[in-house]
C-alpha cells in the first residue's frame, strides 16, 4: 500500500541526512539538490566547505538547505546564481571551547588582589615592634 522510496542520491554536506527519492510517498516534496559548479576555482571552494576529500566530486550534489537565501535566482530555490557557494558548516565544538574559557574578569582579580597589601601591612607591624624594642635601648 505505501509507496517506498527509492534513494537516487544523497547531500554531500558535512552533517546533512537529505537525500533525494525517486518515488516519494504523497506529500513529501524532494529537496532540490544542485551538482558542484565546473568552474574550477568555484569547484574548489565549494569542496573546501563541504570539507570533500574524494577525489572526483564532479557528480556531488548538495540539497538547498546550505545556500543563503540571496544564493537563488528564483523564490523555487531550483536555480541558483552562478557565484553561489554554500554556507560555512558551524561547528558546535568551537562554541564549547569558548564557554570553558575562564572569565577574563575573574582572573585579573585574582592576579591583583595581591598579597602586596597583606605585605605592606607586616612591614608596617615590624617596623612598629622595632621602634619599640629600640625604645628603651
Ligand atoms: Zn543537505
Amino acid at each position: 500500500m505505501d509507496v517506498v522510496p527509492r534513494k537516487k542520491y544523497c547531500c554531500k554536506y558535512p552533517g546533512c541526512n537529505n537525500w533525494y527519492y525517486i518515488n516519494t510517498p504523497e506529500g513529501f516534496v524532494n529537496k532540490h539538490f544542485f551538482v558542484f559548479p565546473k568552474d574550477p576555482t568555484q569547484h574548489q571552494q565549494w569542496r573546501n566547505i563541504c570539507k570533500i576529500s574524494s577525489k572526483n566530486s564532479d557528480f556531488f550534489r548538495i540539497c538547498e538547505d546550505h545556500f543563503d537565501e540571496s544564493a537563488f535566482v528564483n523564490e523555487k530555490k531550483d536555480r541558483l546564481n552562478f557565484r553561489a557557494v554554500p554556507l560555512v558548516p558551524t561547528e558546535p565544538s568551537g562554541i564549547h571551547l569558548l564557554e570553558d574559557l575562564p572569565h577574563p574578569d575573574q582572573q585579573s582579580k585574582i592576579d591583583e588582589d595581591p598579597s602586596s597589601s597583606a605585605l605592606s601591612e607586616e612591614n608596617v607591624n615590624v617596623v612598629g615592634s622595632l621602634s619599640v624594642v629600640s625604645g628603651p635601648l
